[in-house]
């Protein structure tokens, strides 16, 4: 498998994170020979080294190796700070976030048929981080300017949150996922909104995506409410192929798609700009169960399929998903989560054993 190398930063995250991951590379290094890993720290790690929560060194390795895989991050509540994985897709502009969910082999779900793909906007909405304060002089100043401009009487003790959605925020990823469908075959895009309600954020997402010239090329297009929708999603997921939604939307949908297939513990995800790609599982660091070898490897497994296939190591890729495929449909190696009793480190190697050779 003698070929090109890919350097590719790794960033093992908190909680559980330095568990899915470790498992993670065991299986992508069975898969593919040219990957070559740039550890770096994020996170509670980096603090306890002294280092910010998002050090420049590691901001500096994904901007020079352009791929990057992470586990998750913590978040404190409320500490005041952004968080480091909204900083992360931010600073590296990764305005799309991509989150397939499909029923897997062996994993008993109410539905056994879904198979879409979350394309959730990455960068703007209420996660923008345009946060106003309780008392704070600069949220006297913003009512003061919103009862001057038009009226509007916010009361004293409210904290605001903006919601900014642009034209040029919502276009890019319009193309996206069209490009995405495309390329991997989808057939329909639904786009989630509250129009209604919110037409001058919503309302322009939706007008933006309808409005775009871009060439469909048999990719269906239609629009629901997001209520409606995720009524739908819950009745009939497999209806639905590619889901396209603003920033809050796509975050909580990908989490109802999670547990539509089986837990959290099983979906990938990817973060895309123009110039790098960060990938993820869904989940976050999960404190409940750090430490224990208890966490279900498998997202961070396929999100290094993912990484593979953005390489254009497609085969590698191939191989990967397959692997997991068998050792759920064989059904002896598991985490607590899906029922068994195997720990991280058990089902990584597992997987990693039943990835067949080049
Ligand atoms: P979580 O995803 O960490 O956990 C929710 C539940 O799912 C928990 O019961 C957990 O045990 C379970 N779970 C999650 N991943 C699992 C896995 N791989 N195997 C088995 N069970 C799993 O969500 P949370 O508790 O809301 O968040 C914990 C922290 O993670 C917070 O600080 C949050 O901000 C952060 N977070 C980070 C990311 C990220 O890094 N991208 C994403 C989401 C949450």
């Amino acid at each position: 498998m003698a070929g090109r190398r890919h350097r590719v930063t790794v960033i093992p995250g908190d909680g559980i994170g330095p568990e899915v991951s470790a498992a993670m590379r065991v299986v992508v290094d069975a898969a593919a020979a040219g990957i070559d890993w740039v550890e770096r720290r994020a996170g509670s790690a980096a603090v306890a080294e002294g280092d910010e929560l998002l050090p420049e060194e590691t901001l500096d390795s994904i901007r020079e190796t352009r791929v990057a895989i992470k586990g998750p991050i913590t978040t404190p509540v409320g500490s005041g700070f952004r968080s480091v994985n909204v900083a992360l897709r931010q600073e590296l502009d990764l305005f799309a976030a991509v989150r397939p969910a499909r029923s897997l082999p062996g994993v008993t779900t109410r539905h056994g048929d879904v198979d879409l793909v979350v394309i959730r906007e990455n960068t703007e909405d209420l996660y923008r981080g345009i946060e106003f304060a309780p008392g704070t002089p600069e949220a006297e100043a913003l009512r003061e300017e919103l009862r001057k401009l038009a009226d509007f009487e916010v009361r004293p003790d409210a904290g605001v949150t903006l919601k900014p959605i642009s034209v040029d925020g919502t276009r890019r990823v319009v193309r996206f996922a069209f490009d995405y469908a495309k390329a991997n075959g989808r057939r329909r895009i639904t786009l989630g909104h509250k129009a209604t309600i919110m037409p001058t954020s919503d309302g322009l997402f939706l007008r933006t995506a309808m409005e775009d010239t871009i060439d469909r090329d048999g990719v269906a297009f239609e629009d629901l409410q997001i209520d409606h929708l995720t009524a739908e999603l819950v009745r009939r997921p497999a209806r639905f192929d590619v889901l396209l939604l603003p920033n809050l939307y796509g975050d909580i949908l990908s989490d109802l798609c999670a547990g539509l297939v089986g837990g959290l513990g099983l979906i990938p995800g990817a973060n895309i700009g123009w110039e790098y790609a960060v990938f993820e599982p869904v989940h976050g660091s999960a404190p409940d169960i750090a430490g224990q070898g208890k966490a279900n490897p498998i997202a961070m497994i396929l999100s290094g399929a993912m990484l593979l296939r953005h390489l254009a190591q497609t085969d590698a890729a191939r191989r990967v998903e397959r692997a997991v495929d068998d050792v759920l449909r064989a059904g002896r190696v598991r985490t607590p989560d899906l029922g068994g009793s195997s720990s991280t480190t058990e089902v990584g190697e597992a997987i990693a054993r039943a990835v067949t050779p080049d």
